[in-house]
Order: C-alpha cells, then structure tokens, then sequence
C-alpha cells in the first residue's frame, strides 16, 4: 500500500464505491454494478465514471486480468475512517471535541467489547489531562475570545 495517492478527498458517492472495494480487496466493475444499482439506483456508466474517478486520484488501483478489470484499494478502509473523523474534528473548537466524542459515544449501540476498549482509552488519558484544553482558533470563528475581553 505505498502507491501515491493524489487525492485523498472521498465524495460521498465515491465512498459507496470504496465500501464494495474494502469489504471485497478485490473488486470488477461487475460486483461494483451488481452491489450498488439497487442501493443508489445508478447505471452501470456513472459506476463506471466513478471507479474510473477513484483510479484517477490514485484512491484505487487496476488491473487488467484478460478482458477484465479488477479494482484494489489504494488506501485502507481504517485509515479513510480516519482521515474522515480528522476533517470533521478540524471544523471545531478543539475545546468542544471532548464534548462531541460524548455526543457520539451516546448517540450509537455499543458491544460491552467496545466499552471495554473505551474504558482502558479513558484510564490511559487520564495521564495526559490537562486542566483546560486550549483553543486553537482564530478570533471570531469561536466563542473562547469572547469571555477574555
Ligand atoms: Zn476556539
């Protein structure tokens, strides 16, 4: 996996395709029509734009195996999740992130596994609290500098 990718940004329509690639490693252009034309109501030529999309900005890869094409993935489901959650946390005050962590935390179903998994996280943050976590951004795209003057 240490192809270049050009661009990492994955469209929303982008993604639906990527979720067949990851849950496949291996993909043809057939698999990708016969999972997604009813789900998204998409004809075979816009699947086939996307794919050709995702090749382009280097997010997928092909090869040619006879008369076909076969897809891989050049980034891992794990690290686009990432990535994803990382641009979403860039958007906010990095002082209410703890407070949309506990948003999300009590919005979704959890296994006792996952609560473990979230417990020994916690125990090991506590090491590395800080009493007030600092804001990073510029004045006027939060409410922080406001209670300074
Ligand atoms: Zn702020």
């Amino acid at each position: 996996m240490d192809a270049i990718v050009n661009n990492t940004h994955i469209t929303d329509a982008e993604w639906e395709v990527m979720r067949v690639v990851w849950a496949n490693d291996r993909v043809t252009s057939k698999k990708v029509i016969s999972v997604l034309k009813e789900k998204m109501d998409w004809t075979q030529s816009t699947i086939k734009t996307i794919l050709g999309r995702l090749v382009e900005k280097g997010i997928l890869n092909t090869d040619q195996e006879g008369r076909k094409f076969i897809y891989t993935a050049n980034i891992e489901e794990k690290e686009a999740v990432r990535d994803y959650t990382e641009d979403i946390f860039n958007r906010i005050c990095n002082k209410k992130v703890g407070n949309v962590i506990g948003d999300i935390i009590e919005d979704h179903v959890l296994s006792f596994d996952d609560i473990d998994r979230l417990e020994k996280i916690l125990e090991k943050k506590k090491s590395f609290a800080v009493e007030e976590v600092d804001c990073n951004c510029p004045e006027g795209q939060c409410e922080c500098h406001l209670h300074h003057h």
